[in-house]
């Protein structure tokens, strides 16, 4: 072939291979040019906005819709194709990076937002308080990530979520002195009781769910052949989901096109960024270290293999979640980037991924601590040593605890501020750049799984090849296990072992390799 022809085949075969990649890239310009022009020229109505933003309402829709068989099938196969042991130590090392990573993205915000300083040079006056303040405790939001994680009821789970509100009770002393004046404030501070009131919210309770399909996914994995029809079922589901993900993922231009054209419209004040341009500046400028130094060193020492091309392959997961500012959402589009891009293996993907998406969250993280010390710096608050470690700490655990939402950040913020001492009413401050930093921070979100499944597979290599290899024996030659495995056994259970009516863990696997194809 002549160098010519030759190119324009390499390029026929980029464009093939990246069109919705390209077309989303696209999508995204337009709907700046688009947005910039509506806002300058269209004059829309409220009624005229919210109209306008409809077909990224879809996309919207159309992605949360499919998280439920998503999570459900790729949890329960993913479990079930691994043998217990092999499970267990793929879950325990997914944890190690969860934690590592977080706790670095959490010490990088500190040292950054402690470095440049952004609020020390701003008084809280200076800002609009809009907005009201979520009203959340550090140790109910604990209790609760635990309750959640035992749904009483699987199928309310699948909408909703337990949530433990504060209530306060009216002492009858209380409510004698409350009429008499002043001094009663005190009195009244000192007694303020509350009780505990158990509520649901509307949303889905994902880590419930993870927590049940990982416990099913183990024991259909051992029931064997009885648990056979099960496994084929939840992997029949798996493959048809991840054919409509591919569908959804056609529209996705078109969604993101309008979407991000809607918020170009929608926001109101474009002031505040100047105001909290520094804020804004430390909290992008950690994430940009994260996601390009840090989560790519990580990955080159553990993998021996080129980060950046890793996370070219993961650019239309990540462009999504700067989109729609949800890692949850955007789980279809990141499993199918790593898998079919990078090519990661399925029965790595199928168990970090979903518990990436809910638990690890290393932009969020950094963002609560920078968040954190930023208001205490507006604040005139000393921080020493002590505080910082709170702050790291407390850090560490909302991300883990704010589902994958757009701004469950925010929400879960006023745990940090809370435990350092700081008016939780202060996250009202930050509101009005919260939806612009959401994006960014669940971008990192996402990238931070993405490399958990690479570096978890490079770890669990020998356990895998081991498992591929038991299972290719079984296909090429069942006589040659028949014969190790059954070597004790009675000429009658050998035909029927033979006889696919009998093996419990051979059938397991052999069918494991087939859909591991697909
Ligand atoms: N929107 C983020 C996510 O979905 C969570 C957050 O930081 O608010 O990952």
């Amino acid at each position: 072939m002549g160098k010519p022809a030759r190119r324009r085949w390499d390029c026929k075969r980029f464009l093939k291979n990246n069109w919705l990649l390209l077309s989303t890239v696209l999508a995204v310009v337009l709907g700046i040019i688009v947005g910039v022009l509506v806002r300058e020229y269209g004059n829309l109505s409220n009624l005229d906005k919210f109209y306008f933003a409809f077909p990224g309402e879809i996309l919207m829709r159309m992605l949360k819709l499919i998280i439920l068989p998503l999570i459900t099938s790729s949890m329960i196969t993913g479990v079930a194709a691994l043998d217990s042991n092999v499970s267990g130590k793929i879950g325990l090392r997914a944890v190690v990076y969860y934690f590592c990573t977080t706790a670095i993205a959490v010490v990088l915000g500190i040292v950054l937002v402690v470095s440049i300083k952004p609020g020390m040079s701003q008084k809280t006056d200076e800002f609009d308080r809009t907005g009201s303040t979520p009203e959340v405790s550090t140790v109910d939001a604990m209790l609760d990530l635990i309750r959640n994680m035992f749904p009483e009821n699987l199928i309310q789970a699948c909408f909703q979520q337990y949530k433990t509100q504060r209530e306060e009770v009216k002492s009858s002393s209380e409510s004698e002195t409350n009429t008499t004046g002043e001094s009663v404030t005190a009195v009244m501070n000192k007694t303020k009781e509350y009780k505990v009131v158990g509520t649901y919210s509307d949303g889905i309770n994902i880590l419930g769910l993870i927590v049940f399909c990982l416990v099913f996914g183990i024991i259909i994995g051992k029931m064997g052949e009885k648990g056979q029809v099960l496994l084929d079922f939840f992997n029949a589901l798996n493959d048809a989901t991840m054919q409509i993900v591919q569908i959804i993922m056609w529209y996705m231009p078109l969604g993101i096109l309008f979407m991000i054209a809607g918020k170009i419209i929608e926001v109101e004040d474009w002031e505040i960024f100047r105001k909290l341009g520094l804020y804004m500046a430390t909290v992008l400028s950690g994430l940009a270290i994260h996601s390009i130094v840090i989560l790519p060193l990580i990955y080159l020492l553990v993998v021996r293999k080129n980060p950046f091309r890793f996370a070219m392959g993961m650019a239309q997961a990540m462009l999504t979640a700067l989109m729609i500012s949800s890692s949850s959402a955007t789980l279809p589009i990141t499993f199918r980037c790593a898998e079919e891009k990078n090519h990661v293996d399925k029965r790595i993907t199928r168990f970090v991924l979903p518990v990436g998406a809910t638990i690890n969250m290393d932009g969020t993280a950094l963002y609560e601590a920078v968040a954190a010390v930023f208001i205490a710096q507006l604040n005139d608050l000393d921080l020493d040593i002590g505080k910082i470690i709170t702050i790291s700490v407390t850090a560490t655990a909302a991300s883990i605890g704010a589902a994958g939402v757009p701004q469950a950040g925010l929400v879960t913020m006023v745990i940090v501020l809370s435990a350092v001492g700081l008016p939780a009413e202060d996250v009202t401050l930050i509101l009005a750049v919260d939806w612009l930093l959401d994006r960014f921070r669940t971008m990192v979100n996402v990238l931070g799984d993405a490399y958990g499944t690479g570096i978890v597979e490079k770890l669990s290599k020998k356990e895998l090849e081991q498992m591929d290899v038991t299972s290719e024996v079984n296909i090429v030659n069942p006589f040659a296990l028949e014969s190790t495995i059954l070597d004790n056994e009675d000429a009658e259970t050998k035909k029927s072992y033979v006889n696919g009516g009998f093996a419990i863990d051979k059938s397991d696997t052999i069918s494991f390799t087939q859909t591991s194809q697909f």
